[in-house]
Formats: structure tokens, C-alpha cells, sequence
């Protein structure tokens, strides 16, 4: 069971900005679910060898799939402007396109080195798609380090696309963000139960089945970290379906009932549909609930996915938010969130690592959500910390992940007691 609802809960609570150094992975990291989400679609990263090794590295132990990414080295001589980058790309770019006729859509993914050359990849992009297509549609968009942080990269992405959808009239309901197909298979069984039929999804799994967009459009974002693609999706004259993120029994009903009210499906049909898989939610959840409740829990800014995550650790597992820290906070899309969290935790956006490490330290909360650079140090000082890498690699929307959701953060902390009791043997035995 939920909380009462706070009426205003965080939603006027000051926000703590920092702009100091950052522990975040680079906005190339989302081309490793993008790329099993998009089947036709090709990621040339316009890198160095740095950004070589972090998709290989990133991808080497979770995927096993014929790559639909790579990387354009840029050679020293490339950085010193010896040689034309641009013909050289070209060139490469071709000849990837010869050997791979699969190709329906590339997107030429800057980086730090591409950006600090002002390596114009727009423009190639342009005579790319002009020179492929209509077979190949190129795009482009930034995933470096100097300028996103990792979730931004599915942002950039996307926003990429939006100017390039074919305009319709039609009044269709549009899923915003790459969900596992299985995920997004089971969103569109729970709105087709409810008579909603009419929905595209971006991205498409295939480039034939690109949405088209258009002033009847409505869209929902499955997730936080869209803002971009949010503001170009308005630009084409689409509508925002405002709401909490489908994340826990709660968050899914209400992106649901967001929809439903949207599209006028009567209450007595909306709660026939969900109320199986919601009480199933509710279950899965309960079991992870024993180890959750009543802990404490601190998150460093990284997916940010934090907000909508500490709603519903607090809400529906029964955690204390000391802080919930987000690399960037947009109110126009998490304002349903910050209404139903409820007062108490530090909002804070951006980062200064070190002066956030001090009050992490300081709170030595149950469970400290971090990226791996921060992880293992403070495990080494005894505190619990789980990967916020993980849950965007996890399946974890909607009803039938809820418990899964749950459980990714319970898991350390059952580890921890599990193994405290060997602890002193441990240390009498070294
Ligand atoms: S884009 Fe920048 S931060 Fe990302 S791997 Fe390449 S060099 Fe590193």
C-alpha cells in the first residue's frame, strides 16, 4: 500500500545546485540499449580510441548480437587538422554502408575529440543523406563527455529524429523512450485492453515504422530524461500527457490513468484492466519491502532517473530519501513526481563531487545509489551502494518488473546481512 498523498510535497522544496566536478559516464554509453532497440539502425561513433574501449568495454560483457555500432577512429593527424576529417568520413562511412546494406539508418554520434576539432558532423549528416538516400537516412547527434551525461544520450538521439518524422493529422498516442521490446510489448496489451490502439512508439523498433507526428499527437514520456526530445516533440505541435513515471504499482497506474482520462476510457473498463497485474505488482513488491523498510537511502546524480525512483522507494517500499541527487532537474516534465514525494530529502542538482562524497559520508545512509567510480571506495568504508548504471540496463517499467525493480535494490542490502555475520571470523582468520 501507498502513503497518503503529501498535496504538495517536494514540489516548492529549495533545489541545492552544483556545478562542480562530476563522476558520470558520457552520453555514448545509451548507443548500448539503443542499438538493440533500433534494428536497422547504426551507430558510427566519430571518437578516439578512448571512445573505442568505453563501448567496447560497456558492451563486450552485455551484448553477444552482430554489432550495429563502431567507431570512426580519429587519428592524431585527423586532431592536428592535417588531413580533411570530413572526406575522410565520407569515406569510411561508405564504405560501411557497401558492406552493410541492413543499414536503414545511421547516426553519426559525436564526441569529446569530434567537438574539440568542431568536426561538423550536421552537416556531414546532411550530405550523407543525401548522397544514400532514399535507402539510408543519416542523422546525427553529440554523445561526449564534454557536453552529456549518460542518459542524455538516448535524449540526443531522439530529439535527433523528431525534425525528420513525416507529419499526419491523425490522433495517435505516442510512447516516448527504447524499452525493451518485451516491456513496451506489455504496455501496448494494457492500453489495447483499454481501447487504445491508435500508438506508435519512438523509437521504432524498425525505421518503416517511424511514428509520424502532428498537432492531434499526444505523447508520454516512459522516461525522466527526455527533455530534449520532449521540447522538439512540441515544436512539431504535439501534446505532453503530463505524469508520474510508470516505475512501481503506483507510478504505472497513474501513467496509465494519465492515458486513459486522456482518451476518455470509462473507470469501471480502466480498473477491470488493471487490476490483475497491479495486485501482482503489489505482491512482488511486498516481498523486497521486508528488507526495504525503514531504511535510509542517498542517491548521487546519475541517471536521472532518481526522483521518480526515490517516489517510489519512500511511497511504496517504505524507505527514508536522505538525498535525491539528479545531474539535471526538468520541472515540466517531473513536476507530477516532486508533488508526490514527500517532504524531507535534499533536492539536489548537478554536481561538486567532493562536497557531495562529505555529506554521503556524513549521512552514511543504508543505501548510497552512485555510479561505479564512487561505488567501490565507499563500499571499501562499509557502505552499502548500488550501480545506478543498472537500472537503466535493468527491465524495470510498468507492472510486471515493479518486484524486479524493488529487488535490484534490495539485493545489497540482503548481501550485506548475509554476510555480516562472517565478518568477525573474517577478520580472526587474516
Ligand atoms: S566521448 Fe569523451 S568522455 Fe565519452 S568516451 Fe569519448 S573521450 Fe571519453
Amino acid at each position: 500500500m501507498t502513503g497518503t498523498l503529501p498535496s504538495l510535497g517536494c514540489s516548492n522544496t529549495p533545489v541545492l545546485k552544483e556545478r562542480g566536478q562530476r563522476e558520470v559516464f558520457c552520453g555514448l554509453t545509451g548507443i548500448i540499449w539503443l542499438h538493440r532497440k533500433m534494428q536497422d539502425a547504426f551507430f558510427l561513433v566519430v571518437g578516439s580510441r578512448t571512445c573505442a574501449h568505453l563501448l567496447q568495454s560497456a558492451a563486450g560483457v552485455m551484448i553477444f548480437a552482430e554489432p550495429r555500432f563502431g567507431t570512426a577512429i580519429l587519428e592524431e593527424k585527423d586532431l592536428a587538422g592535417l588531413v580533411d576529417a570530413q572526406t575522410e568520413l565520407d569515406r569510411e562511412v561508405a564504405r560501411l554502408l557497401s558492406r552493410r546494406p541492413d543499414i536503414r539508418q545511421l547516426f553519426l554520434v559525436g564526441s569529446c575529440p569530434s567537438e574539440v576539432i568542431k568536426l561538423d558532423l550536421h552537416r556531414a549528416a546532411e550530405r550523407m543523406s543525401a548522397a544514400h538516400a532514399p535507402h539510408v537516412r543519416v542523422l546525427n547527434y553529440s554523445g561526449s563527455g564534454i557536453e552529456t551525461t549518460f542518459t542524455q544520450g538516448e535524449d540526443a538521439c531522439l530529439a535527433s529524429m523528431v525534425p525528420a518524422l513525416a507529419q499526419t493529422e491523425a490522433r495517435e498516442l505516442l510512447l516516448v523512450g527504447a524499452l525493451p521490446d518485451v516491456v513496451e510489448d506489455q504496455a501496448l496489451a494494457l492500453l489495447a485492453a483499454m481501447g487504445i490502439t491508435n500508438v506508435r512508439c519512438l523509437p521504432a523498433r524498425r525505421s518503416a515504422d517511424a511514428p509520424q507526428i502532428g498537432p492531434n499527437t499526444v505523447f508520454a514520456l516512459v522516461q525522466p530524461f527526455l527533455g530534449d526530445t520532449h521540447a522538439a516533440l512540441l515544436r512539431r505541435g504535439a501534446r505532453h500527457i503530463a505524469a508520474p513515471f510508470p516505475f512501481g504499482a503506483e507510478g504505472t497506474s497513474l501513467w496509465l490513468q494519465a492515458i486513459a482520462t486522456e482518451f476518455g476510457v470509462a473507470q469501471d473498463l480502466f480498473d477491470a484492466v488493471t487490476a490483475a497485474p497491479r495486485a501482482r505488482a503489489e505482491k512482488a513488491i511486498a516481498a523486497a519491502r521486508q528488507t526495504l523498510e525503514a531504511k535510509s537511502i542517498f542517491f548521487f546524480p546519475d541517471s536521472q532517473l532518481e526522483i521518480p525512483l526515490a517516489r517510489f522507494l519512500t511511497r511504496e517500499c517504505g524507505m527514508t530519501a536522505i538525498e535525491v541527487g539528479t545531474p539535471f532537474l526538468h520541472r515540466d516534465l517531473l513536476a507530477p513526481e516532486l508533488a508526490l514525494l514527500a517532504e524531507g530529502p535534499v533536492i539536489s542538482e548537478g554536481q561538486d563531487v567532493d562536497k557531495q562524497l562529505t555529506r554521503a559520508r556524513a549521512a552514511r545512509a543504508d543505501l548510497t545509489v552512485c555510479g561505479l567510480g564512487l561505488a567501490n571506495p565507499l563500499e571499501a568504508e562499509g557502505m552499502a551502494t548500488k550501480w545506478a548504471i543498472e537500472l537503466v540496463f535493468t527491465p524495470v517499467h510498468f507492472y510486471e518488473q515493479a518486484g524486479d525493480l524493488a529487488a535490484l535494490f534490495a539485493k545489497p542490502l540482503r548481501r550485506r546481512s548475509l554476510l555480516a555475520p562472517l565478518a568477525p571470523r573474517m577478520e580472526a582468520a587474516e
